[in-house]
């Protein structure tokens, strides 16, 4: 009978993991909005890292018969932050969509430290991303899973220290079961500022390359969006980030702004320099500093949303 139920047991243990496994590739699609449509080339290597430089030239991109980027040119030096920025629908997250290349563009190219997206394998350059999306989906297990998942091999010390650095430490030691409190639809729900924390730990126990975060949009806490504010600094300090923002903390200190509107980039520079030149950037800014985080405002400036 134990001969019989030995490999049966490991066969549902093998089904589980498996499954499990499928629906966490399922979400984590769904999470990034996409199905992942195109393939490696055959001959495809595996992207070889170095500082983490990141250029998109000439980038032109449309849904179907939509474009969407019309000539996006920036160039993220190893360990600098750039910030984008723009109203709604500008095509933030398609810039960030093209860069997991989810998308290739139909004209112009992206290449991380010198080496085309479409030359490199699709699991290679995934592997280096940190990606913090918008809305992070939780999955329902315990708040250490949601943040040593995706990588396998990550230490209980490990998943603190990453929790430490995404200043999320001192909430989990207030909970129940500390790490091992259950979250996600079936147990605590987290508020939107403790769910970016926890990707963004999630990320920062990947030690990726290049950095990219979404921004939330939704409104958080003075006290969460500082304590977000300081382990983004404290990541990109190291690490090349791209941020796509809609909070102005999040923007002054990056080492170049992008104004996006309509698929150009209409304006770029530091915040100061931006400021100074008084026009969409220097609008928005305004409009945030009388209390609107929405990007949405800035559609009073071309008539568009
Ligand atoms: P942003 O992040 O700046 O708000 P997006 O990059 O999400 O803008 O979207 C840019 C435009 O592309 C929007 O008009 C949006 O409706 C459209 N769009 C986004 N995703 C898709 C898609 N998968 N298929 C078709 N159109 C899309
Ligand atoms: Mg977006």
């Amino acid at each position: 009978l134990l001969q019989l139920y030995l490999p049966l047991n490991f066969l549902g243990w093998v089904y589980r993991e498996l499954r499990q496994s499928l629906v966490d590739m399922e979400r984590m699609f769904k999470l990034l909005d996409e199905e992942p449509d195109i393939a490696d080339k055959p001959d495809a290597g595996d992207l070889a890292v170095g500082g983490g430089e990141l250029v998109f030239d000439n980038v032109h991109f449309a849904y179907a018969d939509r474009p969407i980027l019309k000539g996006v040119s920036f160039r993220v030096p190893p360990g600098k932050r750039t910030a984008i920025v723009g109203p709604s629908g500008s095509g933030k997250t398609t810039i960030s969509r093209l860069l997991f290349r989810f998308y290739d563009p139909n004209e112009g190219s992206i290449c991380l430290d010198g080496q085309d997206l479409r030359d490199v394998s699709q699991s290679s350059l995934r592997s280096v991303i940190g990606v913090v999306p918008q809305d992070t989906v939780m999955f329902n297990s315990t708040i250490g899973y949601n943040i040593g998942y995706g990588r396998h091999d990550a230490s209980q010390a490990d998943i603190e220290a990453a929790a430490k650095a995404a200043a999320i430490d001192g909430f989990i030691s207030k909970l129940p079961d500390g790490y091992d409190t259950r979250v996600g639809e079936r147990g605590l729900k987290l508020s939107g500022g403790e769910k970016q924390r926890v990707a963004i730990a999630r990320a920062i126990l990947k030690k990726p390359a290049i950095f990219l975060f979404d921004e939330a949009t939704s409104a958080l806490d003075s006290r969460t969006e500082k304590d977000i504010q300081r382990s983004l600094n404290d990541i990109s300090r190291s690490q090349t980030t791209l941020v796509i923002a809609h909070r102005l903390s999040t923007v002054v200190d990056a080492d170049e702004i992008l104004v996006l509107a309509d698929g150009e980039i209409c304006e770029r520079g530091t915040h100061r320099q931006l400021l100074a030149k008084n026009g969409l950037y220097a609008m928005m800014w305004q409009r945030q500093s009388d209390g609107f985080i929405d990007d949405d405002l800035t559609k009073d400036y071309d008539g568009s949303s």
